[in-house]
């Protein structure tokens, strides 16, 4: 319904009117290949379709930098008229591979958000091993472990996944060793070197409603302080892993004045926190970006309309 809507406006028209300061598009990944750790995931954009999504941002926004929203924020600058700053989550191999010198090319800023214990692939997030092993259940017709046995773990419980991997003969170990899926200490600050910002996304990725609040405070704190002191960032970001918008008032209270700005994955809808910020995810359909973009902002302006268009935190 909103598709169709949304073509009653012109798109400049949907850009004014949902009165968003700065567009924050997000990615994970860009690959024309089959990512065995994601592929059972989500689906992710081609290059093609990629630099279809950059061709429309470069007709019809302004790119920011990190810094720049770090000084909007402190009152310090305007952002210029439909202002877009890109982000991409869980810091993987591909961006250093493609994504970052296809940026760099068309002189586009943006942030990469890291997972502090899986940079240099020391550790596998538990997600990427369930897809290893949705893949891998293939060859193993004789295992009792079934798909939905793979699909119902979550963080708590993640290390049944080892155990589901070792009765599969699989190593995690060795995938990250031959495949590096994740991006190196070197990577990061080569991307440092060409200009792009570097942000935390917690320790180990963990559903932040599936911790307590102590942990949040902690995964937030402890990566944050990590990537910061690692490279010699001044600015320390962060973008939750998964949501935030269950992510209460105490966890914000206790983070605040100890990171510049956070990330979550609530769309266009504003925080109360000055400094959170939402993004909205673009390889949730394979629509292309002018169409993601005309209906996130019809259903703001509605939101807007209706005085929903913030987000309520307990
Ligand atoms: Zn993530």
């Amino acid at each position: 319904m909103f598709k169709t809507f949304s073509y009653l406006f012109s798109l400049k028209c949907l850009l004014k009117k949902s009165k968003v300061d700065v567009f924050l598009p997000y990615y994970h990944v860009v690959s024309d290949k089959n990512i065995e750790h994601i592929y059972h995931l989500y689906k992710y954009r081609n290059i093609l379709h990629f630099i279809g999504d950059i061709n429309f941002f470069k007709e019809n926004f302004n790119f920011v930098s990190l810094h720049e929203i770090l000084a909007y924020k402190r009152g310090e600058i305007k952002l210029p008229k439909n202002a877009l700053h890109l982000s991409f989550d869980d810091g993987l191999q591909e961006i250093a591979s493609f994504v970052a010198p296809l940026l760099k090319e068309h002189n586009i800023p943006a942030t990469f958000f890291v997972t502090a214990n899986f940079v240099d692939n020391k550790e596998m997030f538990y997600k990427f091993k369930q897809s290893l092993l949705l893949e891998e259940i293939k060859y193993h017709p004789e295992t009792e472990i079934t798909e939905s046995d793979i699909r119902e773990i979550n963080y708590l419980n993640r290390n049944e996944l080892d155990k589901f991997a070792k009765e599969m003969n699989y190593s995690f170990e060795k995938y990250l060793e031959e495949r590096k899926p994740f991006l190196t200490s070197q990577q990061i600050e080569e991307l440092i070197k060409m200009g792009f910002s570097i942000g935390a996304h917690s320790i180990d990725h963990p559903r932040f409603k599936e911790v307590d609040k102590e942990e949040q405070i902690r995964q937030i704190l402890a990566s944050t302080k990590k990537i910061k002191e690692k490279f010699n960032l001044e600015y320390s970001v962060f973008a939750f892993p998964f949501e935030d918008n269950y992510v209460s008032s105490e966890v914000f209270a206790a983070i605040e004045g100890k990171v510049d700005l956070t990330f979550g994955t609530s769309g266009l809808n504003e925080d109360i926190y000055n400094f959170s910020m939402q993004r909205f995810e673009m390889e949730k359909t394979q629509d292309p970006a002018e169409q993601i973009f005309r209906e996130k902002c019809l259903k703001h302006i509605i939101k807007r309309y209706l005085g929903k268009h913030k987000l309520v935190r307990e």
